[in-house]
């Protein structure tokens, strides 16, 4: 799928803020700052909601692009991106996050979420290069599920994740160390693990892994229940990671009480817990959040309600829970697009998720009336990092031959951290009457 050019984006949105020809803020007007300026300047995430993140030192530094995509207009960036594209064909395929700036989502084969994107890389073997443009775990993923002949390219090395980051690979076995330590190593009589450990999608490749080698499993946003039951048939505690508010979110809707669910502070010893509340948790969550999500409030939940009577509200369970508690529903990014395609009535919708994927669902829907919780222009810091510029550098140094910023997975990862996946993938829905937790 390729999108036209957009007329309406978070590009052009912000320029109007900063004009004066609009209303509205932005959290931070450095956003309009060339991305190679940022780069040059800032070793961590840069402007955008998680700009007051630490980003760990070991994060990937993106070095200076050539000049002359630094110095080209968007138009002449447009007209090389398509050129190359162009020529390119079948040997090369464009992924867009749904949280990636129109201005380059418009030249994507596909578009969608961290998984879509992963398994869309599966299907196009003869694309010897996949340019991801979304963020350094989602291009890991593209490596672990496409074949070793394809290259997955992220376009600007420096476009991490900083919830992903939260868990690290040291601190995830050190916690993990002090649980063995606590509950004890191997199964039971019954073969019921101690604990299981359970990541979200967005993690590094090295915590796939981790999972995968201790009889865990991945989940995304869509499928954490699912996940969590599968988790729960064969262990008698979850730790789940990076995410705590999805971790939360999805154990409350389960049914597990609150008080079950410790959270473990890497820089604490036992997380910041005793061994009774460990011995008694059914999930142990880690200390991790998205920045984009953190933002939005109950608040501003109470202001659309009381602004616009019958919005249908709708966050994502990445949120905290008192904003998922006040919505109407909550779900992934898929779920929020099929519930605003599948409305037949003009509805209005506010949205608690990323403000470019709610201004193209805004755009594409003109018969709904659809905004964002959150009034104040925030992207996520880490996907705005990729420019047409880098896409037009990507593209052009494959038609010369070179494969630029090629993310690559360690065999000794891959392996576990395919386990893990594959787990995901085989875990089926449990009956409705079966009872969460143990
Ligand atoms: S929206 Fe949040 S979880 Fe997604 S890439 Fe950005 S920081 Fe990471």
């Amino acid at each position: 799928m390729t999108i036209p050019a957009p007329t309406a984006s978070v590009d052009l949105t912000l320029r109007d803020i900063s004009a004066g020809t609009t209303g509205g803020g932005t959290c931070t007007t450095e956003l309009l700052d060339a991305p190679w300026d940022v780069d040059a300047r800032d070793p961590g995430y840069g402007p955008g909601a998680s700009m007051a993140d630490t980003a760990p030192a070991t994060a990937p530094r993106q070095g200076e692009i050539p000049q002359e995509y630094r110095a080209a207009s968007s138009e002449e960036l447009d007209r090389r991106i398509r050129a190359a594209k162009a020529e390119l064909g079948d040997r090369v395929m464009v992924l867009g996050h749904f949280y990636q700036r129109d201005e380059v989502v418009q030249y994507a084969d596909y578009v969608g979420d961290s998984f879509q994107l992963a398994t869309a890389a599966t299907a196009r073997t003869e694309a010897e290069a996949i340019i991801f443009c979304g963020v350094h775990f989602m291009a890991e993923t593209a490596d672990l599920l496409s074949t070793p002949e394809q290259a997955v390219i992220l376009p600007n090395l420096a476009a991490g994740c900083s919830m992903a980051d939260m868990a690290d690979i040291d601190q995830v076995e050190e916690c993990w160390e002090q649980l063995m330590e606590v509950y004890g190593e191997g199964e039971d009589a019954d073969g019921i693990a101690p604990i299981v450990p359970v990541t979200y999608m967005n993690s590094s490749a090295a915590i796939k892994g981790f999972v995968g080698r201790h009889g865990g499993i991945v989940c995304t946003s869509s499928n954490a229940s699912t996940v969590l039951q599968w988790a729960f048939e064969r262990g008698r505690r979850v730790l789940f990671f990076p995410d705590q508010h999805l971790g939360r979110n999805t154990a409350k809707a389960m049914g597990i009480p609150l008080e079950q669910m410790p959270m473990w502070n890497p820089r604490k010893p036992l997380g910041g817990n005793d061994e009774q509340a460990l011995h008694e948790a059914q999930v142990v969550l880690w200390h991790g959040f998205c920045s984009v999500h953190k933002r939005f409030t109950t608040d501003q939940i109470a202001k659309a309600r009381a602004e616009h009577p019958g919005v249908r509200v709708i966050v994502h369970p990445e949120c905290p829970m008192p904003v998922v508690d006040a919505a109407d529903e909550s779900g992934s990014t898929d779920y929020i697009r099929k519930a605003i395609e599948g409305a037949t009535e003009p509805t209005s919708f506010a949205i608690g998720t990323e403000i470019n994927l709610v201004q193209r669902l805004a755009a594409q829907h003109p018969q709904h009336t659809i905004f964002c919780l959150d009034p104040v222009v925030c992207p996520c810091s880490t996907m705005y990092r990729i420019h047409p510029g880098y896409l037009a550098w990507a593209l052009e140094s494959l038609l010369e031959g070179e494969v630029i910023n090629r993310i690559s997975v360690g065999q000794d990862v891959a392996e576990p951290a395919r386990f893990a996946l594959e787990r995901m993938l085989a875990a089926k829905p449990a009956p409705v009457s079966s009872t969460p937790g143990r």
